[in-house]
């Protein structure tokens, strides 16, 4: 209380200071500036003068008024302006004239008093008062960032005034409400004190690309209203070349002096990597992660700076980071569920002029898996196509339309196939759906279109999934690949002949048929043996087969039964329903998109 007080005070004078200071250098310039301002200085001169300096042959410009005349000099350029009172004189004329005086209107600038005295007092008050009214109501922090400014350390930011708070972060209920306790401690820490509770030191948010844990952090601060130091680890290590640790030490430094508050850094998995022992290891990097470890240690008597982290790579990060004492709390920031795509869609929803009859229940259910920054993105997309279409609001065909724009690339207009190849395609897409329909629980056909995407898809067999689905059963798995099957299997049956059109099916297929082999233990032959070990927890990408050559032949094998298995299904399914396959091939084929009620329409009839 007392050090409060006593800032207080400082700033105090601080102001007074800043204010005398500002008032005396208007006043100093305002000495000069006015008379040059309200225009030239006039001289009265006595009559005699006058008649003096026209001898002298000094007067340029004459002009006679009722009492007084007023007269210009020209000496050398310089002009000054006179004047004088007005006595009958009849040799006035004469005189004038026989030096070639110019009679004219002496055009002096009539001084504006009232432009001049905006100018010189009323605008340099204001700007005053309102500069230094807003310099006392920035908290501490503008100290804060200016002395960032100066040290050149303009990348780390401070903000207290985040406008996010948690009602921005839709869905994501269990992280908020983790977050919520540490926003209560950061409000009231003398409440959490008076038991002996200590706050987490360090939180890790940890999840998948895109699923909000940036926005929940600032959201965090927003909700707090503490001062917020935000920094991304890849700063330490880029911006700052050969300075990360000193970088970070000064962060540390300023946040302590500021306490309570939050430090956050974003893509901590860039500073914070394992360390290892290898040769080309990054001196540099694991300076800069030493001394974050250091930092997070040394303020056990400075209570109060809760480091958030974020990253999407939590198994790459060096053990000594999760210790308990630094980062020992982690939220998970997960995909969003049905629920949570429907609230994330709404919210995002509000910044756009939607229509009335938009269902985001559909949206929802058929973007399974889909991120919340897709999500945002899916909902943009669709008001691009609503302006591009030239209406003045977001339709439910633009969110659906701009679902495929995100998940399977943009509809090529100018690509044109030939008939044959057109054909080719939906018996490939009616192979696919038929598949989809025929097994049971897979998830039903929504759309069917052999329009062409950007990404360079033919054609498109969109299924949406009535429930989510987090346990994939066996069967589930076996379905998909039949499923994926389909399109060649349909190509095969009509054409006896392959194409090129499957490949990213044949993908897909594969990827399931590996995983069931090597990570689910679906097989008799491998039990619940794990074959494959790293690969990153979110974002996918190499897994490796930890097993001998000789399994991982055995693997090969395993997986490629599996697929021909679920291939030979597929074939006969389209054989059993060969008729229906021509004949919902040839309404595709017509209708370029056709719905899902249409296709079973159809298919049932
Ligand atoms: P991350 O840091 O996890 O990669 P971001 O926080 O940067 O993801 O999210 C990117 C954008 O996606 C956000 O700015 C926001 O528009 C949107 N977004 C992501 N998750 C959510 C969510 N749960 N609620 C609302 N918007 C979200
Ligand atoms: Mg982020
Ligand atoms: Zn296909």
């Amino acid at each position: 209380m007392n050090e409060n007080e006593k800032k207080q005070e400082r700033s105090v004078r601080l102001m007074i200071y800043y204010y005398v200071i500002a008032i005396s250098i208007v006043l100093l310039i305002n000495w000069f500036l006015f008379p040059a301002l309200t225009g030239t200085k006039v001289v009265e001169a006595e009559y005699s003068q006058f008649l003096q300096q026209i001898d002298d042959n000094q007067v340029s410009m004459v002009e006679i008024q009722n009492d007084h005349i007023s007269y210009i000099t020209d000496i050398d350029g310089s002009v000054s302006y006179y004047r004088t009172d007005f006595t009958d004189d009849p040799e006035l004329l004469q005189v004038l004239k026989s030096q070639n005086v110019e009679f004219g209107q002496v055009g002096r600038r009539k001084p504006d008093y009232f432009v001049s005295i905006i100018i010189c007092y009323i605008l340099p008050i204001s700007i005053i008062l309102v500069d230094g009214f807003r310099k006392k109501n920035k908290t501490k922090d503008s100290e804060l960032s200016s002395a960032d400014e100066k040290s050149g350390m303009s990348k780390i930011h401070v903000t207290t005034t985040s406008k996010t708070t948690f009602d921005d972060v839709a869905g994501q209920d269990e992280a908020k409400e983790s977050l919520t306790e540490i926003v209560d401690y950061l409000s009231n820490p003398e409440k959490y004190a008076e038991i002996g509770a200590k706050c987490p030191k360090g939180i890790l948010l940890v999840g998948p690309p895109g699923t909000g844990k940036t926005l929940l952090a600032k959201a965090v601060a927003g909700e707090a209203n503490v001062p917020f130091f935000a920094s991304s680890g890849s700063e330490f290590v880029e911006m700052y070349v050969g300075r990360g640790a000193a970088r970070v030490r000064e962060l540390f430094e300023k946040a302590k002096k500021k306490a309570p508050c939050i430090v956050f850094i974003d893509e901590i998995d860039t500073v914070g990597k394992k360390r290892n022992s290898s040769l080309n290891s990054n001196e540099e990097r694991e300076q800069t992660l030493n001394q974050l470890l250091t930092e997070m240690d040394g303020f056990e008597d400075n209570k109060g700076v809760l480091i958030l982290a974020a990253t999407n790579r939590p198994e790459t990060l060096d053990a000594a980071l999760l210790r308990p004492g630094r980062f020992d709390r982690q939220v998970r920031v997960e995909l969003p569920d049905m629920e949570g795509r429907i609230s994330i869609l709404k919210v995002h929803a509000k910044d756009y002029k939607m229509e009335e009859n938009i269902d985001y229940n559909l949206i929802a259910r058929a973007t399974s898996g889909a991120s919340g920054a897709q999500l945002a993105n899916i909902v943009n997309e669709g008001a691009l196509r609503a302006v591009r279409m030239g209406r003045a609001k977001v339709s439910h065909a633009d969110l659906e339309e701009s679902i495929e724009v995100v998940i399977a690339g943009e509809q090529k207009k100018n690509a044109i196939l030939s008939l044959q190849e057109k054909k080719i395609v939906s018996y490939h897409e009616i192979g696919h759906a038929i598949l989809a329909a025929k097994q049971t629980n897979s998830a039903p056909v929504h759309k069917i279109t052999i329009i062409p995407r950007t990404s360079g898809a033919l054609g498109y067999t969109m299924q949406v999934e009535t429930r989510d689905k987090s346990l994939l059963t066996k069967t589930d798995a076996m379905n998909k690949i039949a499923t994926y099957c389909g399109g060649r299997a349909a190509e095969e049956l009509v054409f006896g002949e392959y194409t090129t059109g499957a490949s990213n099916d044949i993908e897909q297929a594969t990827k399931i048929a590996r995983a069931m082999v090597t990570k689910y233990g679906m097989t008799d032959k491998f039990d619940m043996m794990a074959l494959e070990t790293g690969g990153s927890q979110y974002l996918g990408g190499d897994s490796q087969l930890s097993c001998s050559p000789e399994t991982a032949q055995l693997v090969d094998r395993e997986s490629l039964s599996i697929i021909k298995e679920a291939h030979a299904k597929a074939a006969k399914i389209l054989k059993d329903n060969e008729k229906k396959l021509h004949e919902l091939a040839d309404y595709l084929f017509e209708k370029e998109t056709i719905t899902g009620e249409q296709f079973m329409e159809i298919l049932q009839a």
